[in-house]
């Protein structure tokens, strides 16, 4: 399938693409919207869905399990170099947090994915790179260098940090047997 009018990234296993519906943003019929479904070992089906407009260059991802599940805490300490391919899905609803590292909040820009645990580093780090070079406060340049090479040496296995990801949806996890996962009220704190 796939009729080449959508970014490489879903042109593989049978993704479903219509193209020419409005987009929400610039109004033209210019929206690509595809989905496509994953099966994730030791988790089950997901499904991918993505908006992709040409005229505007809108793009939002959202990953939702084939199965309904309860609203989730899942965290981990990631604690060596094999953590770096632990895989993780995180939808567009949930709050991602390296305590007293980052935050990523859900929210209209807030995009669900299926990635790895460097791939959330990675994401956390950019996010971190930011606030390096435009904030104008010194302390905070020098608080986010220092997050940085917290984040590198993580990547590497030469330090710990703790990963946690709040869903109220249930949509994501951590698959890993050192995760662990805690029910969420429906009002989104741990049980
Ligand atoms: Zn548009």
């Amino acid at each position: 399938m796939g009729r080449g009018s959508v970014e490489g990234a879903v042109a593989d296993s049978g993704a479903e693409v219509v193209t020419g519906e409005i987009c929400p943003v610039c109004s033209q019929k210019t929206l690509a919207l595809t989905e496509r479904e994953q099966e994730i070992p030791f988790f089950g089906k997901v499904l991918l869905f993505a908006m992709t407009c040409s005229g505007c260059n809108f793009h939002k991802a959202d990953v939702e399990c084939a199965e309904e599940r309860e609203p989730a805490r899942y965290s981990i300490e990631v604690s060596g170099s094999d953590d770096m391919s632990i895989r993780v899905v995180k939808s567009g609803q949930a709050t991602v947090k390296i305590p007293y590292v980052a935050d990523i909040e859900p929210g209209e820009a807030s995009n669900g994915y299926v990635t790895n645990v460097e791939g959330i580093l990675q994401r956390v780090k950019h996010q971190v790179e930011v606030i390096r070079d435009n904030d104008e406060d010194a302390a905070a340049v020098d608080k986010a260098k220092a997050l940085i090479k917290k984040i590198n040496r993580c990547v590497f296995g030469e330090d710990k940090l703790k990963i946690v990801i709040d869903d109220p949806t249930g949509n994501s996890a951590i698959i890993s047997d050192k995760a662990v996962v805690q029910k969420l009220a429906a009002h989104g704190r741990a049980a």
